[in-house]
């Protein structure tokens, strides 16, 4: 079977995003000028990049190269990411449909214990889609939140409102945008031709204008165009928007 395509392109520098607006742009200089807040959300519709973009700043304040713009993924602090108790690598990622409290406080727990790595001397826990907490739960997260002066938080969620205030009110808060139509349409050809998939300009901008630009959505239409061996959509826009093949 082949590869799933939203996993092999996902985005693993900061210029891979579709868009490359506001966030983006500026999070590599948030971290290398060691302003990352102690909590940030990155708020937008699914598939729009939070996650990728959560993991890419954990990345990157694990990354022992300052001198580089995105992280190596060589060098130690790269390799040990992810892991929970660690001298190098700060990122620990919870996710909030399948959440369990003890994990991520066992991380936090580790991030008292342990020196913070180098060089941005943070520990970035992740929760991703955080509105999946029951309030008690957000409460408790905001409690370790607000005793871990080396952890720097980042909430994704696709529901603000669901969001607790009490976290809210902690967080700077960044809208992920979507990618403008032009956007999509660069980044969907870009991974047709990278795939070996015959798709024209037109067909891409069929493909952006039925999935509203959406990166993770207009991917998986192309992963299905690639398993059926279609390269055109149906010219019914009805149909087009409704696409399953
Ligand atoms: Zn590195």
């Amino acid at each position: 079977m082949d590869q799933d395509l939203t996993y092999k392109y996902r985005p693993l520098r900061f210029e891979d995003f579709w868009c490359q607006r506001g966030i983006v742009t500026m999070m590599p200089r948030i971290i290398e000028s060691r302003s990352l807040p102690r909590s940030t959300i990155l708020t937008g519709i699914w598939g729009c990049g939070k996650t990728s973009l959560a993991e890419l700043v954990g990345q990157k304040a694990s990354c022992l190269k300052v001198t580089e713009r995105n992280p190596c993924y060589e060098c130690l602090g790269c390799q040990f990411v992810d892991t929970r108790i660690a001298t190098y690598g700060g990122r620990f990622k919870v996710y909030g449909g399948n959440f369990k409290f003890d994990e991520l406080q066992r991380f936090c727990n580790n991030c008292q214990v342990y020196p913070a790595p180098d060089p941005y001397h943070i520990w970035v826990p992740i929760v991703d889609e955080v509105q999946f907490l029951d309030i008690n739960i957000q409460q408790r997260v905001v409690n370790l939140l607000d005793s871990i002066d080396t952890a720097r938080f980042i909430f994704c969620t696709s529901d603000l409102n669901k969001v607790e205030e009490a976290i809210r009110k902690r967080s700077q808060i960044f809208e992920m945008p979507t990618p403008t139509e032009e956007e999509a349409v660069v980044a969907t050809l870009a991974i047709a031709k990278a795939e070996g998939i015959p798709v024209t300009r037109a067909v891409a901008e069929q493909i952006a204008a039925a999935k509203t630009n959406n990166p993770r959505d207009c991917t998986n239409l192309l992963q299905l165009m690639k398993g059926t061996g279609q390269t055109s959509l149906p010219q019914d826009d009805d149909r087009a928007d409704r696409l399953v093949f």
